[in-house]
């Protein structure tokens, strides 16, 4: 265990936020769906749109940065209980670190910060993924949809047309 004044490393990484054009639709903000007989639909891209808004023909990747920092023990804090005992060091950067986290050597340090940026970026590209997957369905799900209801639509105004004329014929009658 450490004590106040010494020196340890610690693995930082950050991130940031940068724009780019939608992979998808190339910043279109639709896709086109051939069906099987060759007719075209083009339906909003899915995958540059947050909930109901409108598409945004971009998408926000993040970039990671990392670092091992050389920092001092400002604070040592002890947490026992039952489970065990907790250690932390408070450094005067008021960072707060795990025992486990408290490198000896840089390098040490440095290693842990690209295991770190590897977990994260597995999660991201798992998360990637996973949306495309789900776009994928939601196209040709989003195109059936809205042909589905135009009929439907297509179907109940000719209904209520020939309602229409009926009951103009039966007003016809009546006079
Ligand atoms: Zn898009």
């Amino acid at each position: 265990m450490l004590k106040v004044g010494d020196i340890f490393w610690s693995a930082h990484y950050g991130m940031s936020e940068v724009t780019k054009t939608c992979p998808v639709c190339y910043g279109k903000r639709c896709v086109t769906l051939i069906l099987g007989n060759d007719d075209k639909i083009e339906l909003p891209c899915d995958y540059c749109r947050r909930g109901y808004e409108e598409p945004r023909g971009t998408k926000t990747e993040y970039e990671f940065t990392s670092g091992a920092e050389q920092e001092t023990v400002d604070e040592v804090r002890i947490e026992e209980t039952s489970k065990g005992r907790k250690v932390e060091y408070l450094t005067f950067d008021h960072h707060v670190v795990r025992e486990d986290e408290a490198y000896a050597t840089k390098e040490e340090a440095e290693e842990r910060c690209k295991q770190l940026i590897a977990e994260r970026m597995h999660d991201e590209a798992t998360r990637a993924e996973h949306i495309k997957a789900n776009q994928a369905k939601s196209y040709s799900w989003n195109a059936g949809y809205h042909m589905r209801e135009a009929k439907r639509e297509e179907e109940s105004a000719a209904r209520h047309r020939a309602r229409a004329k009926l009951c103009k014929e039966r007003t016809k009658e009546d006079a």
